[in-house]
């Protein structure tokens, strides 16, 4: 048992993941496809989703107390509106080029040419969308303690800022509550250790289910659209996020890849940018070395607006559709669609398959009747798992990304413990003023 514990948690996330595919592959060989979903449905599937339970259950607990603390720790409530203009500005900046990245892709790769629509399930989908002030007024709060019991990210994240800044401006009376929210913070970190052991099980029975479900035959007839969504989701985390750490914030990226395997294996299995949080901002503390004020404030924040991998999708998605029921589109139509495939990120939910549901915002950009939308959605959805895991191991990326850019720009990157080697096991540290979990072998 010992070498288990010896061996750094990411081999073994990645082991879970390596025996998931294979375990998924070869069942569905031995039995057929929809016989293995069945069994592991039934045997296997339930550690996953005891994993997934036990990483949602964190959420709220960790936003709160690694926000509160963290903004009580930067000692100045001037430097959030720094902290929070520049990562908007950043999250923006990596969603424009994500979307075109999208297009590009589709425009050479032409997934939907020629493609046969015939067997597809219409899904219909509603074409309305919250109006925007909605959206803005709620993240106020009106109750916040309604607001945590939801799992309201936004509202936590503005009502958790408003408690900081209380805190400091209370200066030697709000001590109290600000220790508190420290602690708080420290032990819910523990708990996410104890829960990311879990992670190689649960990662694994994840994976096998969606191997076996989602099924060979399916996916080779859609398979160009699969290459095509990964072959862009990987030109643009190594275009735009590795060029963002190594030549804008001149850091190793190697450094980085490795210091959030966990959380990406975590996004690939689940599917849940959301749900991945608890993981994301520990790893972005521990391994990359990101202040709690700037992951406390700047991941939850990117797990709710920043969906790079939904951008590129929603982009491919518009040109496949175009390229399936044979639409001429001109430059202006291109320029629309990056526009609404952004926007509609920003506004896609970290939960499996939020994206598609949003295609439809995209498309009336060039009015696709709702019945050749629903078709396109019925078309993608039993295979849309494969892509949105991919694309929400972007989203988490993209994230890791801008917290560590804030971070550098904001002074509050401990740049040794991100450049440490992530060969070591997985050492839970103690707060931010504890060594570097990851010591040089
Ligand atoms: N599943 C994605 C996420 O959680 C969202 C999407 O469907 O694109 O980040």
């Amino acid at each position: 048992m010992d070498w288990w514990f010896k061996t750094a948690l990411w081999k073994r996330v990645l082991g879970g993941l390596a025996l998931g595919v294979a375990l998924g592959a070869i069942l569905s060989q031995i039995m057929g496809g929809d016989a293995a979903a069945d069994w592991l449905e039934t045997w296997v599937k339930p550690i996953g989703d005891l994993f997934f339970r036990l990483i949602m259950m964190l959420i709220v607990p960790l936003i709160l107390t690694t926000l509160v603390s963290g903004v009580v720790s930067m000692g100045d409530p001037k430097k959030l509106g720094s902290i929070g203009g520049k990562s908007v500005l950043l999250y923006l900046c990596t969603t424009f080029f994500a979307v075109w990245i999208g297009i590009i892709f589709g425009l050479l790769f032409q997934p939907g040419a020629g493609v046969d629509l015939g067997g597809a399930e219409a899904v219909p989908v509603s074409t309305e969308a919250e109006s925007l002030t909605d959206r803005l007024l709620a993240i106020v709060p009106t109750n916040p303690v309604a607001a945590l019991a939801n799992a309201d990210v936004l509202a936590i994240i503005f009502f958790a800022i408003l408690l900081g800044i209380g805190i400091l401006m209370a200066g030697r009376e709000g001590k109290l509550v600000g220790d508190f929210f420290s602690s708080a913070a420290e032990v819910v970190l523990k708990i996410t250790h104890i829960v990311m052991e879990v992670a190689p099980f649960g990662v694994f029975a994840l994976v096998a289910h969606t191997v076996a479900a989602q099924g060979l035959e399916a996916l080779a007839s859609i398979g160009l659209l699969i290459v095509t969504v990964y072959a862009a989701l990987i030109v643009h985390g190594i275009l735009v996020y590795g060029g963002i750490v190594r030549f804008v914030l001149g850091l190793p990226v190697m450094s980085f890849a490795r210091g959030i395997i966990d959380a990406q294996a975590v996004a690939y299995s689940t599917a849940s940018s959301a749900g991945t949080l608890p993981v994301t901002i520990a790893n972005a503390t521990e391994n990359l070395g990101v202040k709690r004020s700037v992951a406390g404030s700047v991941l939850p924040l990117g797990a709710t607006i920043n969906m790079d991998g939904t951008g590129i999708y929603l982009g491919i998605l518009a040109l496949f559709t175009a390229q399936a029921f044979g639409y001429d589109l001109s430059f202006a139509d291109y320029a629309l669609i990056a526009f609404t495939a952004a926007v509609a990120s920003v506004g896609a939910a970290g939960i499996p398959s939020a994206g598609l549901f949003l295609l439809a915002i995209v498309l009336g950009t060039f009015n696709v009747p709702a019945e050749q939308i629903a078709i396109i959605v019925g078309f993608i959805l039993p295979v849309d798992r494969i892509m949105d895991m991919a694309r929400t191991a972007l989203n988490v990326t993209g994230d890791c990304a801008v917290a560590t850019a804030v971070a550098k720009w904001e002074g509050e990157l401990d740049e040794d413990r991100f450049r440490a080697p992530a060969d070591e096991p997985y050492t839970p540290t103690t707060g931010e003023a504890s060594p570097p979990s990851r010591t040089p072998d």
